[in-house]
Parts: structure tokens; C-alpha cells; sequence
């Protein structure tokens, strides 16, 4: 999932009628200022000119200002609804157009519209700003908070408050004004650092070149390898040598596959030292600044750390909660990855190696013990992978589970010709949502994958406003006769996203800050993970698992491997992931604001929890940009957090059966319909009657045993 902007507090979505001074608009033709007209108002692609968005923006800023004027200068007492409710369903007009300009920044994006998007940031930055800052809106939000306990209010309207209150109080809101201007000045510095320490390791990462020119040094490289890199030389001017970087698609493959083992030393040894040089590109002493500014911050809004501030938002609460299961999980994953390192080191001693294997041989080791024990080839899987099929089935899937289907329409207006066109619809007809999906890969279009949203769902009164869902990813286009044929990777990815699009689409909540996809981060990765398992599905491998020649299902021997396969270097994987989880969590539990020597921080961490020297921490300080210069700080353990629940929640599915029409409602009726309107521990708790269990995620891993 993507979150394309700060816009949760006061996002709002359309078909809104407003309530406040209409203001003169600039122009009766820009399409964002009227209803669209078009099938269930989706966004009118045909008409939104690129020069239509910054008047739109301008426009539903200024609307937006005038609706939170009059909230403010309400004469009647604050209550919820005139308060509460009334900024929840703020700011239409600005809400469309950022729902628009932002999903095509990302999925079909142009000069022009990068231009534009340079000049709103800042806009955006100053208006929400502006809002959250303002002093008369939130003492109106405080008086509503402080009778809370006497309004009667449901679970969901009490969230709503909850959220909206916690929102202003995190800001600073209650703060004296002389601790707001040093919480300002706190911020101010956190941006820039974190700019910097960005820029730096960009820098840093860009700096390295590994520039091959004797063909010899290229031994065991196979050959896509080396044709990118012989490309990569081409376009810096070395024509006719190789030329390595430190970016994955050139790192990876290289420490996979060269046989050359100083020169994977050379690599590596420069990949865990960005950030680390002494030079004008050092993170060092901003990454210890960061941790201490954050320190200060926290306390001055009355936490004790900076991760006790973060995670009262999260489903795991408070550090204690992290640090306990992680520690539960690497207990198991620890002695795996000790096991791998001996049966690497065995493979070493076979061959006549007389080495120790050290950190930069563990990738070249792994891929020669993934072809003795799995013997998957990649190659082999793809032609029963057709994106047809694998869509097809993944539709059947949605079908079967929860008695929604799909109808493509092709009379609703797309922003690219390759985008396909869904209605969405319940099992009694009803219509639930639109579903566009853009599969290919272009300049225009970022890479990866990920879903967002168009417009959010919320009702108004008794009639449902439904959302409009985008789901985008980067997947080889059919040429020739040949279809767009997946890696097994790719099939998994197109289950996640639509995982996260269910989500946004059976969302049935009445606020639109709160509905679908508005959920905690350590909650948020549970829908699109779990439909990953029946991607895995041996019964639903055999749906969509045809060849595009013969039709011919897959051989269950694959299907064997492809089981088989899930196990390989699990140890290490969830090691070096962990590791990097322990080390956002020091950072982040630190009482005082003394600047810590970052490396000694560093290793004084890696070493309480035991550590082998054989694996690097997945992100050493200097360029731990998740935690330094994103935003991921104290947030890092979510991935594995999320893995638990998916794999527990599936776990309910084998207990009865891959499609049990009960387990299929109460997952959709607790978790896809109730968005962010309930503590999402309680939800779970109300889906599965119990708290998940962290044990079916470590045997998915294979680190215990089935
Ligand atoms: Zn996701």
C-alpha cells in the first residue's frame, strides 16, 4: 500500500455537498469543480488536463480554509457533530483532486506534473499545517474530547474523536507556547537532518563503481548479468568493460553469483560502509542528532521515549510489546541461521575452499545450496504463470470467499488505454466499489507495486458514498504470442495488492478518516498479506497454474518445489531482517538526549542480542534510511508483525477449509469491513477468538517444526 501524501486528519472524497460560502471559482471548465457526471462519479480522465490541478488545488485549499472558518465560528456550543464530524467531512473538492493528482504522479506521471507537484507539497505542508496550529479549532476539539465519557458515544464515533483529538495533542496542541516554539524548531531540524541524511547516502551509494576489464573477473556471472553490466558501462562511457554499482539489481546478482571472492568482499565491504566514511557524506553524527532530537521531543510531549510516542498508535502499544516478540522470534530464527552457516561452511570444506565463510560469501554459498536441495528454476515456472489466468483465478478466489464478482466496464473513462476497468459487486447485486488495474511498466509510471485510493468510503446520512480503488504494478508485457507471463514473485505481489484493495473496497464505515485502508501501520499488511497464502495454495496454484501453449496444468513436481522452496535461507533472512528491528528499537527507546558514537551505539546493540559476524545487519545506522530519513522509525518490526497475523489468521482457514464460507465472513465482517473504527487487537480478536499465535508464522518459515 502507498500513502501518496499527509492527508489522513481532514482527507475527504466527494459528492459532498457543502455548507459554506461557496466561493467563485476561476473557471466554469475545470472538470474538478463540478460533479463529474460520469458512472458512479469516477474521476473524468477524458476532460482533467494537466492544467486543470494547481487552480483545483488553490481552490479546494481555499474551500477547505472556509469550511474549517465556519466549524470554528460556529455559534452553537462544540458537540461532535458540528465539530467532529463536520472536519471529517471537510474538504471535498481538495480530497478529489489529490486523489486524482497523486495517483497519477505515481502511475502516469509527466514533467509537467512532477513541476506541479513541486509547487503543492509546500501548499499542502502550510494548509494542514495551518489547521492542526489552530489554536480557536482546537479548543473546540478539546471541549468535545474532555466530555466524551458523558456523549453516548458508539465505537466507531468514539475512534472518530479519539484520533482527531490525538491528532492536535501529538502536534503539540496542549503544549505552553513557548514549548510549541521549541517543538517547532525540534521539527524544523528533524526535516532537514533527515533530508540530509538522504541525500548523503544517495550520494554515498552512487559513489561506488566496480569497473571490470578483464573478462576473467567476471567468472560465474551468468550471462543477463553481465550484459547489464556491460550496458551500465556503455551509458558511464566505458565502453567495453563491466561496470558494477551498489543498487540492488547490480549488488545482488553479483554477490550471488561471482566467483570471485574478493571482489564480493570489495562490494560488500563498500554497500555496509555508505554513510561511514569520514567524509562530507558521513550520517554518523546526524543519525545520533536524529535520535537525540527525538528524545527531546517525545519528553516534551510527555512520553518517556521516542518509540512509546510512536507506538501507542500501533497495535503492538508500547516497546515492551515489540521487544517481547521479537525476542520470541529470534530464539527460533537465530539456531536456523547458525544451521545454514554450517552447511555452507560444509560446502566450503567439500570443495577444498580451506576458508572460513565470511559476510560477503553467505549470498554466493546460499544460491549454490538453493540449487542442490530445491532445484527451482524460475524459468521453468513462468509459462504456466499467465496474467490472465492468475487474475482470473484470483477473482474466483474473492468469489468464493466472500460472494463478490467483478465486471469489467468499459464505458468508465481510464487515465491509460492498458488500465482494466471493474465494477465491483456484492453478492446480493449491490454495487461496492470501482477497481482499476494497471499492469505494465512505462516511463511514466513509478516502479514496484501498490494500491491506493481514488475517493474513500463514508456515508452521508443513510446513502454510501464507495470508493474508487487503483491498483498498479510493473509486470512484463505480452509481445507477440506471448502473454504476460509471471514469476511466482509477481503472482504473490498481484495477490498482496489486491489483498490491500479488498480492503479498500469492502469497507463498510460511516467516517471517511477511519474507513478501508486507515488503519494502524502494524495492521494495515494483514489483508494483503494473508491473500498471499492462497496465491501458495497448492488447489489454487492448479486454477491458474496453465500453460500458455498447451493448457496443460502444472506438474505437481513444481508445485513440490515451489513448497519446498519457502524454507530456503529463512535463517538468515529473518536474522538480518531482525537485527535491523533490534537497532530501530535501541534508537528509539533512549531516555536521554546525550549524542551516542554511533558505530559503538551500533555493535554494543548487535552484540546483546547475539548477532553472528557472518551476517550484517540488514540496515547498519549510517543508512538505515527507513528509521533516518523515512518513516519507519520505531516501525520496522511491522513487516514480521503483520506476518503473524496473516499467518495466523490463515491458520483458521486450515483449520477448517482454504474457502470456509463462516471464517470468510467473520474475517470480512471484523477485519475488511471495519477499517480503522475499532482497536484493531479487539477486531482481531473478535475474527479469529483469540489473540494470534506467533507459532504458525515461525513454521510457515520453517523455523520450528510443522
Ligand atoms: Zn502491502
Amino acid at each position: 500500500m502507498k500513502t501518496l501524501f499527509v492527508i489522513t486528519l481532514f482527507i475527504a472524497g466527494m459528492m459532498m455537498s457543502c455548507t459554506t460560502t461557496e466561493t467563485k471559482m476561476k473557471t466554469e471548465e475545470n472538470p474538478f469543480y463540478k460533479a463529474y457526471g460520469t458512472p458512479f462519479e469516477t474521476p473524468d480522465f477524458g476532460k482533467i488536463q494537466n492544467k486543470d490541478y494547481l487552480p483545483a488545488f488553490q481552490e479546494g485549499i481555499k474551500k477547505h480554509e472556509l469550511e474549517i472558518e465556519s466549524i470554528v465560528n460556529n455559534p452553537n456550543a462544540p458537540d461532535f457533530d458540528n465539530t467532529i464530524v463536520a472536519m471529517d467531512r471537510s474538504g471535498d473538492l481538495l480530497a478529489n483532486v489529490s486523489g486524482v493528482f497523486f495517483n497519477m504522479t505515481s502511475a502516469n506521471t509527466n514533467e509537467e506534473l512532477q513541476g506541479i507537484a513541486k509547487e503543492v507539497s509546500p501548499l499542502l505542508t502550510t494548509h494542514y499545517d495551518n489547521i492542526l496550529l489552530n489554536e480557536k479549532l482546537f479548543k473546540r476539539v478539546k471541549t468535545v474530547w474532555d466530555q466524551r465519557e458523558q456523549m453516548g458515544l458508539n465505537t466507531e464515533q468514539a475512534m472518530l474523536l479519539e484520533k482527531t483529538y490525538k491528532q492536535f495533542e501529538r502536534g503539540g496542541a496542549n503544549l505552553p507556547p513557548d514549548k510549541q516554539a521549541q517543538l517547532r524548531e525540534i521539527n524544523k531540524q528533524l526535516s532537514l537532518l533527515s533530508l540530509q541524511f538522504g541525500d548523503n547516502l544517495l550520494a554515498e551509494t552512487n559513489k561506488f563503481k566496480l569497473i571490470i576489464d578483464n573478462p576473467e573477473d567476471l567468472a560465474g556471472l551468468p550471462q543477463f548479468v553481465i550484459d547489464a553490466a556491460a550496458e551500465a558501462a556503455k551509458q558511464d562511457s566505458l565502453d567495453g568493460k563491466w561496470l558494477f554499482t551498489l543498487h540492488a539489481p547490480s549488488r545482488y546478482p553479483f554477490l550471488q553469483f561471482s566467483a570471485k571472492r574478493e571482489l564480493r568482499e570489495k562490494v560488500l565491504k563498500a554497500y555496509i560502509n555508505r554513510g561511514n566514511n569520514n567524509d562530507q557524506y558521513d550520517n554518523k553524527a546526524i543519525a545520533s542528532r536524529i535520535a537525540s532530537l527525538r528524545v527531546q521531543k517525545a519528553q516534551l510531549l510527555g512520553y518517556s521515549t521516542h518509540a512509546d510516542y510512536i507506538l501507542e498508535e500501533n497495535m503492538a502499544k508500547n516497546p515492551q510489546t515489540v521487544y517481547a516478540f521479537l525476542d520470541k522470534v529470534w530464539s527460533a530464527a537465530l539456531p536456523v541461521a547458525k544451521q545454514e552457516r554450517a552447511d555452507m561452511q560444509a560446502l566450503i570444506d567439500a570443495e577444498g575452499g580451506n576458508f572460513k565463510l565470511e559476510a560477503w560469501d553467505w549470498w554466493y554459498y546460499a544460491e549454490k545450496v538453493r540449487k542442490q536441495k530445491y532445484d527451482l528454476d524460475e524459468e521453468a515456472l513462468k509459462p504456466y504463470f499467465v496474467l490472465e489466468n492468475v487474475q482470473a483465478t484470483m477473482f474466483e478466489v474473492a468469489t468464493k470467499l466472500f460472494g463478490i464478482t467483478f465486471v469489467e466496464r468499459n464505458d468508465i473513462s481510464r487515465y491509460h488505454p492498458e488500465v482494466h476497468t471493474y465494477e465491483v459487486k456484492d453478492a446480493d447485486g449491490s454495487h461496492l466499489g470501482i477497481l482499476y488495474m494497471d499492469f505494465f511498466p512505462r516511463a511514466s509510471k513509478e516502479g514496484g507495486a501498490w494500491m491506493n485510493n481514488y475517493r474513500e468510503q463514508y456515508l452521508v446520512g443513510d446513502s454510501a458514498v464507495r470508493p474508487i480503488i487503483g491498483m498498479v504494478c510493473n509486470f512484463t508485457k505480452p509481445s507477440g504470442n506471448t502473454p504476460s507471463l509471471l514469476t511466482f514473485e509477481e503472482v504473490s505481489t498481484l495477490f498482496h495488492e489486491f489483498g490491500h484493495a479488498l480492503h479498500g473496497m469492502l469497507t463498510q464505515c460511516t467516517y471517511r478518516r477511519i474507513s478501508g485502508t486507515s488503519v494502524a501501520r502494524d495492521f494495515v499488511e494483514l489483508p494483503s498479506q494473508i491473500m498471499e497464502n492462497w496465491a501458495a495454495d497448492p488447489e489454487v496454484m492448479k486454477m491458474y497454474g496453465k500453460h500458455y501453449k498447451t493448457g496443460e496444468q502444472i506438474p505437481q513436481v513444481l508445485i513440490d518445489k515451489i513448497q519446498a522452496s519457502k524454507y530456503f535461507n529463512q535463517g538468515f533472512t529473518t536474522v538480518e531482517y531482525m537485527s535491523a528491528c533490534y537497532l530501530d528499537m535501541d534508537w528509539h527507546t533512549l531516555k536521554d538526549t546525550v549524542q551516542k558514537e554511533v558505530i559503538a551505539f551500533e555493535n554494543a546493540s548487535m552484540s546483546k542480542i547475539g548477532l553472528i559476524p557472518e551476517i550484517v545487519v540488514r540496515y547498519r545506522s549510517p543508512y538505515f534510511a527507513h528509521i533516518f530519513a523515512g518513516g519507519y522509525s520505531s516501525g520496522y518490526y511491522s513487516y514480521l508483525w503483520a506476518e503473524v497475523l496473516d499467518a495466523d489468521a490463515f491458520q483458521a482457514f486450515k483449520e477448517t477449509s482454504l474457502f470456509d464460507p463462516a471464517t470468510a465472513k467473520a474475517f470480512r465482517d471484523n477485519i475488511l469491513a471495519r477499517g480503522g473504527t475499532d482497536d484493531p487487537m479487539k477486531l482481531y480478536v473478535q475474527f479469529r477468538g483469540k489473540e494470534p499465535d506467533v507459532n504458525s508464522m515461525l513454521k510457515r518459515k520453517g523455523l520450528i517444526k510443522e
